[in-house]
Formats: C-alpha cells, structure tokens, sequence
C-alpha cells in the first residue's frame, strides 16, 4: 500500500526536488546538498520553517543570504536582535533567533557528524533546544542524506484518511511503519515527504478535496 500510494503520487506530481537551495528545486538531483554552505542553508530552513510556509521561509532565508549568514561561525557572530529581524518573516522570530544559533553552536562544534549513525545522529540532534523530531529528520534526511523518514501532520492527517492509522498515531509509530514498508533509499524518503507535502496542499486539505485526488481510490475517506 505505502509503496502504491509512493506511485500514484509521482505519477501525478511528478519530482520534487526537494529540499529548495537558494530559492530554486533542484529535481531528480539527489546530490544536493554539494557542499557545507549548502547543508547549512537546508539546517537553517529546517528551523525556519516551524509552524509556517515555504514562501515566509524563503523570504528570511533571503535576507539571511544579503546579509552573508551562510556558515554556523557567521550566524553566531551576529547579534540576537539583528537576527530576529532579517528572519522576522518566517514568525516566531525571537524564538527561532535562539534556535538558529543553538544549532549553529552544534554544527560548528561538531565537524564529522556525516560519519554518525542515524540513531546518533538524531539522539544528538534532539538535545538541542527547538529541535524537535520533525526537524531532526529533516536535518538527517535533506542535509545529511541519510535514510530517515519525515513525518509531519500533512502525514498524519492523510495517512488517518487513508485509513492506514489512527490519527492519533505518535510521530515515532507513524515513522516506523514507513521504515518497515518502504525501501531505505534516500530518494524515495526524500520524494515520498515531499509528495505527502503536495498532496495536502493540493487536495487533502483541512476539508479533503477528493474529487481529482490521485489516490481516491485507495482511501477510506474518499468523500
Ligand atoms: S481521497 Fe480525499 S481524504 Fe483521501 S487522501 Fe485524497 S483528498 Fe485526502
């Protein structure tokens, strides 16, 4: 089922491309991130993109490129208030302020964290303030392009419809069912989020709209 869902969707949408580097998709090119300058933009976009939409992501993220914030050494450098403006678009701007810097501190601190395994990788990731599952995998998945599944309440909420969990399924029961039903490519775990994405914003909305939703004939919420 997870792996026919995983077709129907890249048959409809196509490639995603994601994780978007300097505002622009990058499809089928699974070598992104090419570069630290690069796995940082995608870390940064990570926190920035807590409880609100790629197009305010992308504004802060803009204003954090004009202004050379392109290394953990550079955001650290800057001052608190500073940094809360340029990123101010992205909401919750003081808060997210604090987290970029305690994820700066991680990463400038810690050189060789491509070499970890993901169990470790993550139970590091998590210790640090404001970051929370969500971000972690997408960390481990779009920056460090290792196997982990995103998980998200566009996940949720259509994996509920479907009629594949409850919704009130915990994050890590939901991930699980994901590492035990797909195969551990990057590629899919990056284009299957990605598509979960899509599909929600296309179709399973607040209130689904099924009419042309590529998996109607799958779902148990059909309407
Ligand atoms: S058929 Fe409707 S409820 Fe089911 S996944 Fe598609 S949009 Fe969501």
């Amino acid at each position: 089922m997870f792996k026919r869902i995983y077709n129907k969707l890249l048959n409809e949408f196509g490639p995603q491309g994601w994780w978007p580097i300097n505002g622009k998709c990058n499809k089928n090119n699974f070598e992104i991130p090419k570069n630290r300058q690069q796995e940082f933009e995608i870390i940064l976009g990570t926190v920035l993109t807590q409880n609100t939409s790629w197009k305010n992501v992308e504004k802060a993220l803009q204003n954090l490129r004009k202004a050379g914030l392109n290394s953990p050494s550079k955001i650290l450098k800057m001052q608190d208030k500073k940094l809360s403006e340029l990123i101010r678009p992205a909401g919750y701007f003081n808060q997210k302020a604090k987290y970029l810097k305690n994820i700066s501190e991680f990463i400038g601190k810690n050189k060789n964290l491509q070499k970890l395994p993901v169990k470790k990788l993550r139970a590091k990731l998590l210790s640090i303030k404001g970051i929370g599952p969500e971000t972690a995998d997408s960390i481990i998945l779009y920056a460090f392009k290792k196997p982990c599944f995103v998980v998200d309440l566009y996940t949720k909420r259509i994996f509920s419809r479907l009629g594949i969990c409850d919704k009130k399924i915990s994050y890590h029961e939901l991930q699980n069912k994901f590492h035990k039903k797909i195969p551990k490519q990057i590629k899919i775990y990056n284009e299957y989020h990605a598509l979960l994405v899509e599909l929600a914003k296309k179709h399973c909305t607040k209130i689904p709209a099924c009419a042309n939703c590529p998996v109607t004939r799958l779902c148990k919420k059909s309407l």
